[in-house]
């Protein structure tokens, strides 16, 4: 019945312009604040990209924190007659991802997730103060 229906046609920027102007100066502030969150958003929807996961690998928890996503994973070792081949995965392991700019930046932690104020001490100096009890220790590339 509705030709209208599902067409979405964009209003070119020019048009567009022309009829915000007919707007009065409160409807623009108005506008300027709603405009401006929307970029905001769009923005912080575009840095958040989703973290690949590494094959074999499966995620048991998720922590966001401000720039680091914080994943609880089980992991494959890439020994041929580990367990692990057989789906007994080794784990579950404490991961740390952010994106540095341009590229996604992993830092094994551990077994336990340290503290909130513990993480951002660790963030400088990059030693773990855990041995590493696992028999046989995972190489992250
Ligand atoms: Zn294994």
């Amino acid at each position: 019945m509705s030709q209208e229906n599902g067409e979405r046609s964009i209003i070119p920027r020019k048009e567009l312009q022309e009829r915000i102007l007919e707007y009065d100066l409160a409807e623009l502030e108005l506008l300027l604040v709603w405009l401006k969150t929307t970029v905001k958003e769009r923005k912080q929807a575009v840095s958040q990209v989703p973290i690949p996961l590494k094959k074999g690998r499966e995620v048991v928890k998720t922590l966001e924190s401000d720039k680091t996503t914080y994943r609880l994973e089980m992991v494959k070792c890439g020994k041929k007659k580990c367990k692990c081949t057989k789906g007994k995965l080794h784990g579950p392991y404490w991961y740390a991802y952010h994106w540095n700019g341009k590229k996604l930046i992993s830092t094994y932690i551990g077994k336990t997730l340290p503290e909130p104020d513990e993480i951002a001490l660790n963030s400088t100096e990059s030693q773990s103060t855990q041995p590493n009890p696992d028999p046989h220790p995972i190489a992250d590339p």
